[in-house]
């Protein structure tokens, strides 16, 4: 095969969501699979809703998905010239003409073709009068009358549209803008683009845009139209689906290896594997196996395609992942300087109890917190730091104090030993004692929990709840 080169091609009209991240992605993965190239086009001719900072946070949600483009991103904006050079080069070979039909004029036509049951179109009232440019006059593609354009789309196969139900496009507006379609192909074909590969709801569009290929007998790119994704109720995705923006889960936590993989999954196959690193997908994405039936959003699932990916990770990475949540769910406690060793520490005793990096750092809490600030949950203190309790405490205060080392294989052997030489079960000794340490009933391993506080703090703690 030729070089494969795709492209990405987002309106700045808001943040990057996961339905464009998908299409991202699958875009991205084709050109690497091949060893091509990806490139990225801001489609900001909307000059009302197009906005800078949505472009800045679209760039941004790309790099922090790792989705590398090559060269430099390209804006429309900046590409009139192209444009209008296509524009005119069609007017020059007769397969454009000038039309001065007002937008009433051609809302009449639609209107009159509907009452008759047929499709709304332009009627072709100026296709054969030869008017040159001037004021309020737009620019027409002369479709041909008959015949049909197919085209073999990589995801929902062989698409046949009669011209019949076409209309002789507009491609340049009265105001010298170019429409969504003619700067499209422009622009495709002057990136060099092979592969299209885009949501669903731009499928009606190609057909015009093959029209314009073949006016200017350019070669015509592969489609690739991929179904919109649903929420779980089968209805448009939204917030309510529980679906965020990349930046929202990047806030939230989620790592971008997770989001790619469980998107990539969205949609597209390999067999019944679930979980796909970097290299997998660029492996395994040859643009076949996508699904053509629309795919559900699951957050329950995307939580724990997360889950696994954080416990896949070297601790010392994860520690790194999750220090700058610690420095800012921890700011405002001046808890926030927290070292790397103790990050490690911390990310061994909660990782398989958070799905984020956001609730990983908030695990830490009690742990970081020292005794005399240690917030303990009333139920749980009635419930388990009575007289009995307490007098267990007091007991283990005694033994923690000579356990020599003071680490997690030791505290077992003493916790255990207490726990047969006073004909105990743990369940006596247990809850007590995690309430005192963690001040609810939660955590990880109590020697664990221990040896991560060290004697004194475990000790300061004991003492505390045995005062309440
Ligand atoms: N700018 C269009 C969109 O955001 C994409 C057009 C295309 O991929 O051809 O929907």
């Amino acid at each position: 095969m030729s070089e494969v080169i795709t492209r990405f091609a987002p309106s700045p009209t808001g943040h990057l969501h996961i339905g464009g991240a998908r299409t991202a992605i699958f875009s991205w993965l084709l050109a690497r699979h091949f060893g091509g190239r990806f490139y990225l086009r801001i489609e900001d001719t909307d000059l009302l809703r197009s906005k800078q900072e949505y472009t800045d946070a679209i760039l941004a949600s790309m790099r922090w998905l790792g989705l590398d483009w090559d060269g430099e991103p390209v804006y429309q904006t900046q590409r009139a010239g192209l444009y209008n050079s296509l524009v005119d080069s069609l007017l020059a070979s007769g397969h454009a003409y000038w039309c001065e039909c007002t937008p009433e004029e051609v809302e009449a036509m639609r209107e009159s073709a509907r009452s008759c049951g047929a499709k709304p179109r332009y009627n072709g009232k100026c296709r054969e009068r030869g008017l040159g440019p001037g004021e309020g006059r737009c620019v027409r593609l002369k479709i041909p009358l008959t015949g049909k354009i197919v085209f073999e789309d990589m995801v929902k196969g062989r698409i046949a549209v009669d011209v019949e139900e076409l209309d002789d496009m507009v491609l340049r507006r009265a105001d010298g803008m170019p429409t969504y379609n003619m700067a499209v192909v422009a622009d495709d074909n002057e990136m060099g683009v092979t592969h299209v590969i885009r949501g669903d709801d731009h499928v009606s569009n190609t057909p015009r845009q093959i029209l314009i290929y073949e006016a200017l007998d350019l070669p015509v790119p592969r489609f690739g139209h991929v179904p919109m994704i649903l929420g779980r109720d089968r209805q448009k995705l939204s917030k309510r689906h529980g679906a965020r923006s990349v930046m929202e889960y990047e806030q939230e936590g989620l790592l971008p290896q997770a989001l790619v993989s469980y998107l990539a999954r969205l949609g597209w196959s390999h067999g019944d594997q679930e979980l796909f690193s970097r290299q997998e997908l660029i492996a395994f994405f040859d643009g076949g196996n996508l699904n053509p039936a629309a795919a559900a959003f699951d957050p329950a699932k995307l939580e724990w395609t997360n889950a696994q990916f954080m416990r896949a990770l070297p601790m010392d990475d994860l520690a790194d992942l999750v220090a700058p949540f610690v420095r800012r769910e921890y700011a405002e406690d001046g808890l926030d300087d927290v070292p790397q060793n103790r990050l490690v520490g911390l990310c061994l005793l909660f990782r398989e109890r958070a799905s984020d990096l956001l609730a990983l750092a908030r695990a830490f809490r009690p742990l970081l917190l020292p005794a005399t600030r240690l917030v303990y949950s009333e139920k749980d203190a009635a419930k388990h730091l009575t007289e009995t309790g307490k007098g267990h405490l007091r007991a283990l205060m005694g033994i923690l104090e000579a356990c020599e080392p003071f680490e997690a294989a030791s505290i077992n052997r003493i916790l255990n030993s207490y726990v047969a030489d006073n004909n105990l079960t743990f369940k006596d000794v247990a809850p007590p004692l995690r309430t005192a340490l963690m001040g609810f009933m939660g955590g990880s391993h109590l020697n664990e929990i221990m040896a991560f506080l060290g004697r004194e703090e475990t000790l300061a703690r004991i003492r505390r709840a045995c005062l309440l």
